[in-house]
């Protein structure tokens, strides 16, 4: 786009928030970013990151500083309750070409898009009020000051501010699940990303390097236990494989309910949804970050190639919904696979399951 700078505001300092400064300042752009929350460490998650996150990574050229973070993945494995195996999926091949799996500290891959974005972010500054005006969008934070900018991009996360104030959407839906989080030191050695099906629930243990295990369970549900560390223990006592010594080893528990954001259109003038505010959905396929790094790299293409900010959220909006429509779908269908009793899902896993669990990627191994 030619003439003046853009002057853009991103809405958020998360992964989609940061993904899309950096993305901006790569092509010559000074975006303001807000974030509400005073700048503090960031929980203590894990991440997986199949390999189309870093193939976005590379493009957004912070692919050198997450090589030296966490723990390159080679294999999938998919075990039952009892820990048995039930089907493999190997992952450099499937995903050779595209770039490594990779598991890693969340706050690492913070770290790395901060650095990136320029590290301005102006901390405790949320967004009181947001109108779409002819050509421009008028912004009003919650200390009193406005301003106006050529374009708002909201990356506030899957209870997006801005999606209500821009009348894009109401609240996410609940996905159905209560998910558990927590990373395991001293826990038993697992080398791959290692799944346990049960019914209606499962337990996932990665390993993110330097001895830590990524520990991921969920369970169907919508209501959030008082105690989550017993109700892990509870839930998780019969499941064989290395879940026992993970239960055993756990310390701080996070738990959630899982949200799902489906729009029937992600702008409204100059203000547009990226990342999670736009698609959430529950993180069966561990594809948050990659569909939020894939977004702030067709967003900046996109500007950079039309004529306008209109037709380039137009453009974006194009290039962006199949994929993001792929990895709600294909969640939806892992997800219900959790209703099936084991005695019937199970023989079909163990023929099949490899097939299954990597044609829920096809499309994204294809180009952005
Ligand atoms: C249990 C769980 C496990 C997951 N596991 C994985 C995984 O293994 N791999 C993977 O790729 N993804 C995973 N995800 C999803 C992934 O974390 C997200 O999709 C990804 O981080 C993108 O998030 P985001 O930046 O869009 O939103 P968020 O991370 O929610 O960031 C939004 C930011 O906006 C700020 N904000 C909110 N409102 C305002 C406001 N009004 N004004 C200013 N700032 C505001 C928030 O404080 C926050 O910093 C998981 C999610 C869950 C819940």
């Amino acid at each position: 786009m030619r003439g003046s700078p853009l002057r853009i505001l991103v809405v958020g300092a998360g992964l989609a928030g940061l993904a899309v400064a950096r993305a901006l300042r790569l092509a010559g752009l000074r975006p303001d970013v807000t974030e509400k929350l005073p700048p503090s460490e960031r929980p203590d998650f894990g991440l997986y990151l199949p390999g189309n996150a870093e193939r976005a990574l590379r493009r957004l050229d912070l692919d050198g500083p997450v090589r030296r973070l966490g723990q390159v993945i080679h294999r999938q494995r998919f075990l039952d309750a009892t820990g048995a195996p039930l089907c493999e999926v190997d992952l450099d091949g499937f995903w050779g070409g595209v770039g490594e799996c990779r598991a890693l500290p969340h706050r690492d891959l913070y770290r790395v898009l901060l650095t990136g974005a320029g590290g301005a972010v102006r901390h405790g500054a949320e967004v009181s009020a947001v109108e779409p005006l002819p050509g421009r969008v008028g912004v009003t934070f919650t200390d009193g000051t406005a301003a106006e900018y050529d374009l708002v991009v909201g990356a506030d996360g899957p209870r997006s501010s801005v999606r209500a104030l821009a009348a894009l959407g109401g609240p996410p839906r609940p996905a159905g699940q209560v998910v558990y989080r927590s990373v395991v030191r001293d826990g038993p050695a697992v080398a791959d990303w290692t799944a346990l099906l049960g019914q209606r629930a499962g337990f996932l243990v990665v390993p993110i390097g330097a001895g830590r295990l990524h520990c991921y369970a969920d369970e169907a549900g919508g209501t959030l236990p008082a105690d989550p560390k017993a109700r892990l223990r509870e839930v998780f006592s019969g499941y064989g494989g290395p879940v026992p010594e993970v239960l055993d080893a756990l310390d701080e528990v996070h738990v959630e309910l899982s949200d799902e954001v489906e729009l029937g259109r992600w702008s409204r003038g100059r203000v547009l949804l990226v990342g999670d505010a736009a698609h959430a959905t529950a993180p069966a396929l561990s594809q948050g970050a990659a569909m939020a790094l894939e977004d702030a790299v067709v967003l900046a293409e996109s500007l950079a190639a039309a004529g306008s900010v209109e037709a380039a959220l137009l453009a974006y909006e194009s290039r962006r919904r199949p994929r993001t429509r792929w990895v709600r779908d294909r969640t939806r269908d892992r997800n219900r696979t959790r209703d099936v009793p084991p005695a019937l899902r199970d023989p079909l896993l163990r023929g099949r399951g490899g097939r299954i669990f990597q044609e829920h990627y096809r499309l994204l191994v294809g180009p952005l």
